[in-house]
């Protein structure tokens, strides 16, 4: 997953189920991975308008994905993985692609074209999907579940920027996580207390490149445009009880941008968010403002 990961439990049967977790997380790579030529995904993108029959794992994510896509108008969708490529995000070989090529290669980007049949996924042809956006997310739900399983009720997960706490600390006292500041400037932007919870954050600041023209490029697309969404959000955080959905979401309202992203969590509920903007404000839902200490001297602004 391209990420660095950190695994932490307390308890007896601890070490055993953190090497499950781990070979879980490694066996879930070689079925979603795009550059794995026999991993689900690899096969889907290359079926040509085939039906392909994939495992339960890349089902799942597809359709929760395909739920987020909904609820959200279109900010997330998997199918814009012709337009990542063509940035250069998926190799590291970076350039602003022409108008005219985003234009066309928009016409490959619709996730209303995927059609799931039982277990079957059918892409039109030219189509291709990238799980980046829900994936970490997703593994680090599956790695909560073998830990519970194992009677682990005491650990902290952090698979790139995805954190999971479970329970409490060792010493009974909540988790603190520090959550990450997309200014230069500060490390982190404050601390939430939690217990029980995971903590999702996408940023624009995570992976983006330098164009010619001295602009900066970064890795969350707008399907709308196929350009590095720009609405005035630099970073999203969001909490909630599930990994993927919490994934999702992260990718979803930053693309949404900040008064859309207000009216999701107002419609849609079920989890809270802090929103970051370009102009260094900090904007935290009324369910976990009290769980939340702002490190910098500015205002916290509470939405209810
Ligand atoms: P990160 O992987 O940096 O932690 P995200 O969870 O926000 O952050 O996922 C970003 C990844 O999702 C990108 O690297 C890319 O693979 C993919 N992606 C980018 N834009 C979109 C989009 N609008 N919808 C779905 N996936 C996207
Ligand atoms: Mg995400």
């Amino acid at each position: 997953m391209d990420t660095l990961m950190s695994l932490t439990a307390y308890g007896d049967n601890a070490q055993d189920a953190l090497d499950k977790a781990a070979e879980r997380i490694n066996a879930l790579e070689q079925s979603l991975s795009v550059t794995i030529p026999e991993s689900d995904i690899s096969r889907l993108n290359s079926s040509a308008g085939a039906t392909v029959s994939v495992g339960e794992d890349a089902l799942t994510i597809i359709q929760k994905s395909l739920e987020i896509s909904e609820k959200s108008g279109g900010a997330l969708d998997i199918t814009i993985y012709p337009v990542l490529k063509a940035w250069g995000f998926t190799t590291g070989e970076y350039s602003a692609p022409a108008s005219e090529e985003l234009a066309s290669l928009l016409e490959l980007v619709d996730y209303t074209k995927i059609h799931i049949n039982g277990s079957t996924v059918t892409l039109p042809e030219g189509y291709s999907v990238d799980l980046g956006a829900l994936a970490k997310g997703y593994a680090s739900g599956c790695a909560e579940d073998i830990l519970r399983s194992s009677g682990v009720d005491c650990a902290i997960l952090n698979l790139g920027g995805n954190v999971c706490a479970i329970g409490s600390r060792p010493d009974g006292e909540p988790w603190k996580v520090a959550v990450a500041s997309p200014f230069e400037d500060e490390e982190y932007l404050g601390i939430l207390t939690v217990e029980d919870k995971f903590i999702v954050t996408s940023g624009k600041y995570e992976r983006f490149f330098i164009g010619e023209d001295g602009r900066k490029y970064h890795h969350i697309i707008d399907p709308e445009t196929g350009y590095p969404s720009e609405n005035g959000l630099a970073a999203v955080t969001v909490i909630g009880e599930s990994g993927i959905e919490c994934d999702a979401l992260s990718t979803a309202l930053l693309v949404l941008g900040e008064e859309k992203a207000q009216e999701y969590w107002r419609k849609n509920g079920g989890f809270e968010m802090i929103l970051v903007t370009e102009d260094k404000r900090t904007i935290v839902t009324s369910g976990i403002a009290e769980n939340f200490t702002n490190s910098s001297d500015r205002m916290t602004e509470v939405i209810n």
